[in-house]
């Protein structure tokens, strides 16, 4: 008999968590980390599980909400295979680290606060430290190429398909036998949508009795990507012909190096105003370089452009600033800048100090380019505070603020559709990795047009397959 437990991304979008037995096997499915509103603390509560327990993990992605808590799981006991792609074996490692480093700096603030209040004995040790990540990438990798197929004990089956969302992403499909009959249940991970800016697109499983499928934007349908190319176009050309500075909070991985490859075409095609071009953030220059090592996982057009002398993701007006001494010379730009920086949300990051000089002033421009999560300053600037706090102080939103929503990397409603139309013999589908309400919404769409019978996932409730 098989189970599935989620312990996370259950009617919440992060903590990506989820526990699959079958007989004896047990396999976990994502190790992410909880973030947003209240998000942090649940981090240091207890597994609900026994790490040592677990024989496998298969890690989807290597977005933090999938594999945040994965040195907490190793520093806990667990001894197991950890199945995953190339690219996600080493953006994780990238990841980790930074987030590690992150964990620390909280830390060391937290204490110095504590100790003014005289309250030191109750701070949170950091999450993990940089050597509990390293611990992570000393155990045993099992590396799968897309369509490779890895057999565990008990005749279980994990292939791994291209899931379009970023770099080396996969939905997992795991076959296994239930007395003569052979059965196979589907994670989608988070999944993106068959064409994709700079990767190549969502693969289909076609095979799978039972799925669990992420529901981030399960309610809605994102505008055209070409729509999506020429608002952010439009955006960044009038904001410099303005002498304004365009600030792009954006994630490391992909959306980063989604826009740094839009602004070198607008760059070669002169559409690009005068200006200097500062992406400034140590992690995405480390991802950037990461994007050029697997020009297989490339689209075609952009794989075209990459050789050893040349990057899809460089231009002669772009400055990288990996120093926090190059990233305040910012500061001193007046007019005419782009910055790239992150954190994607606005919870931290660089961006802070950018967004803390510049809201304020109305020639400028915030472009949104990613998911905004609720809870953190980012999804505030987007629904239209006047004021937010920033660094203790209250600054004054003047700035334009743009949301492009057409360059995500989650697919819609549409995309997930499809997705699910392309199984055969689909019996049951489960939804995670969604805010409540958007799910019931997009439960009641999956009925209606697939006539399939769907779920809600609750967290801690067994289901049996
Ligand atoms: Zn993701």
């Amino acid at each position: 008999m098989a189970t599935v437990t989620s312990y996370g991304a259950a009617k919440t979008v992060t903590g990506s968590c989820h526990l699959l037995k079958i007989g004896p096997i047990k396999i976990l499915v994502d190790c992410g980390m909880f973030q947003g509103d209240g998000g942090g603390k649940k981090n240091y509560l207890p597994f609900e599980f026994d790490p040592s327990d677990i024989d496998f993990l298969i890690i989807t992605h290597a977005h933090l909400d999938h594999i945040g808590r994965v040195p907490k799981l190793i520093k806990e006991g667990f001894e197991g295979k950890i199945i995953a792609t190339r690219p996600t074996h080493d953006i994780a490692k990238i990841m980790l680290l930074d987030s590690a480093k992150i964990l620390k700096e909280e830390y060391k603030t937290l204490r110095k606060k504590a100790r003014r209040r005289g309250d030191e004995a109750n701070v949170y040790e950091p999450l993990y430290t940089e050597d509990h990540v390293k611990e992570v990438f000393s155990k045993r990798w099992h590396i799968l190429e897309y369509f490779q197929t890895y057999k565990l004990p008990k005749k279980i089956k994990v292939t791994l398909g291209n899931a379009g969302h970023i770099m080396g992403s996969a939905f997992a499909m795991i076959d296994y036998a239930e007395g003569k009959t052979s059965k196979r249940v589907v994670f989608s991970g988070d999944i993106g949508s068959p064409h994709r800016l700079i990767i190549d697109g969502l693969d289909t499983s076609e095979e799978g009795d039972t799925l669990f499928i992420e529901s981030t934007y399960g309610d809605r349908v994102h505008k055209p990507l070409k729509e999506s190319i020429a608002e952010f176009k439009q955006s960044v050309i009038e904001t410099l012909q303005r002498d304004g500075n365009v600030l792009i909070p954006s994630f490391a991985l992909e959306r980063t190096q989604e826009v740094l490859w839009l602004l070198h075409e607008m760059y070669e095609d002169n559409e690009l105003p005068q200006c200097r071009v500062f992406l400034d953030s140590p992690l995405a220059i480390k991802a950037t370089k990461l994007y050029t090592k697997y020009p297989i996982h490339l689209s075609e057009e952009v794989e075209y452009k990459t050789s050893d002398e040349e990057s899809p993701f460089s231009f002669p007006a772009l400055e990288t600033t990996p120093t926090r001494d190059q990233s305040l010379m910012i500061n001193k730009v007046k007019q005419r800048a782009i910055i790239i920086a992150g954190s994607g949300m606005c919870n931290g990051g660089r961006i802070m100090h950018h967004l803390k000089h510049r809201l304020w002033n109305p020639n400028n421009t915030v472009v949104f380019v990613g998911f905004q999560v609720n809870g953190t300053l980012g999804r505030r600037i987007v629904d239209g505070d006047n004021f937010v706090k920033i660094y203790g102080e209250d600054i004054i939103v003047k700035a334009q603020v743009k949301t492009i929503n057409g360059f995500s990397a989650h697919g819609d409603q549409n995309d997930l559709m499809e997705w699910m139309r392309s199984f055969k013999n689909m019996k049951k589908i489960y939804l995670i990795h969604g805010e409540a309400e958007k799910m019931e919404l997009f439960a009641n769409a999956i009925k209606t047009s697939l006539k399939h019978d769907v779920s809600i996932v609750e967290h801690g409730i067994k289901i049996e397959l």
